[in-house]
């Protein structure tokens, strides 16, 4: 059977144990050897032991952990073509040839890049005798199918990212929490989520936790937003409303591009309607916990399709990632939702707000 092989890399997110599980049974089912390589790319350097043939088993009891058990890190040595010729050689001696990547966009740039130089690096190993001509010819081509593991929903070419829905779930936890203690004392709170270049997490919030208002990076707050805030607040509350929820990304940001923290926000307020405000950051809790349902499905789906792409590509089929379109499982090519997503930052990063929205609609 094919060799395949299973790795998480970058952020953490829920759910991406359910789908190293799915990769690893569906692998099996068809007649693969799967392995995992741990701590991301730099098992893949590393080697060793940490590279392991998984089984059945190894598997079990897994889906429902935040996390990812195999484990993730960033890897320096992987952004080096030296870095990446330890990884070709560590995947040929293990007869490795198909990768399933788990991670952000930085792992699926990476993964597509050491694809395709995968030919080159192999006539190197060859050349300098680090393996042989039969293994040069056996394993001469590599497959990749990528799964997106992000907490932020912040990929082109998927609906939802694994991860995304279980911190909602983080969320609003928290959220409804502080609610119960904010409506007994009158209280303003401002509570930050992540999303560096993506407010998903905070409009979702916001929208669910009938909060009064929040911000986003892409769409940055007027001038004139210290006075627009203060008005909603002291309109709610003189509606008989006895608590006030401000939902912040950590990503929001004013139309110079300067940051809006809650810290911030919570100057606003208490400078100029003097309330009762508290400041929460709910920082890696979000991160962590059992992943939901969704999540748990969403991971075994995408495992599972991943290990089909791999299992029908021959070598002139493109890496894929896989998507959520709809209700569908479906295959879209890596390196153009990469291309997308990195377009994305830029228009943000260039200030052009309504350009960054339109290009992650589309997706
Ligand atoms: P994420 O995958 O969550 O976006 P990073 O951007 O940190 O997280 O990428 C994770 C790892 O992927 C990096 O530490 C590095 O090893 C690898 N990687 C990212 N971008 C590249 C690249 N352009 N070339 C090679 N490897 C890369």
């Amino acid at each position: 059977g094919k060799g395949i092989a299973v790795f998480t890399s970058g952020g953490d997110s829920q759910g991406m144990n359910a789908a190293v599980r799915s990769v690893v049974r569906m692998g099996i089912y068809l007649g693969c050897k799967v392995y995992f390589i741990r701590e991301g790319y730099q098992g893949m350097v590393d080697g060793g032991s940490n590279i392991v043939e998984a089984n059945w088993s190894s598997v079990s009891c897994i889906i429902h952990k935040g996390g990812t058990i195999i484990g993730s890190a960033r890897c320096k040595d992987f952004r080096e073509r030296e870095g990446r010729l330890k990884a070709a050689k560590n995947l040929v001696e293990n007869g490795i040839t198909n990768l399933v990547v788990i991670g952000g966009d930085g792992s699926l740039t990476g993964a597509d890049l050491f694809r395709q130089e995968w030919p080159s690096l192999l006539d190197e190993l060859l050349k300098t005798n680090q393996i042989t001509a039969e293994q040069r010819e056996k394993y001469k081509f590599l497959q990749i199918a990528g799964l997106v593991g992000s907490i932020d929903n912040d990929f082109c070419g998927t609906d939802m990212t694994i991860g995304t829905d279980s911190a909602l779930h983080r969320i609003i936890e928290a959220i409804d929490a502080i609610v119960s203690t904010a409506y007994s004392h009158q209280r303003t709170f401002i509570m930050e989520v992540m999303g560096r270049h993506c407010g998903y997490l905070a409009l979702v919030a916001a929208l669910t936790s009938e909060a009064d208002y929040a911000f986003v990076p892409e769409s940055p707050a007027p001038d004139n937003w210290q006075k627009k805030l203060c008005l909603k607040l002291e309109q709610e509350r003189q509606a008989g409303q006895r608590l006030n929820i401000i939902i912040v990304s950590e990503g929001a940001i004013d139309r110079n591009g300067d940051p809006i923290t809650a810290e911030l926000v919570k100057k606003v307020v208490v400078d100029n309607l003097h309330q009762d405000t508290r400041v929460t950051v709910l920082g890696h809790v979000q991160r962590g916990g059992n992943p939901s349902a969704f999540d748990r499905i969403l991971g075994s789906r995408m495992g599972a399709e991943a290990v089909m792409a791999l299992m029908e590509a021959d070598e002139t089929t493109e890496p894929c990632v896989i998507s959520l379109d709809g209700n569908q499982a479906v295959r879209v090519p890596l390196m153009e939702c990469v291309k997308q997503t990195k377009a994305v930052a830029q228009a943000m990063a260039d200030k052009e707000w309504e350009k960054a929205v339109a290009l992650r609609g589309k997706s």
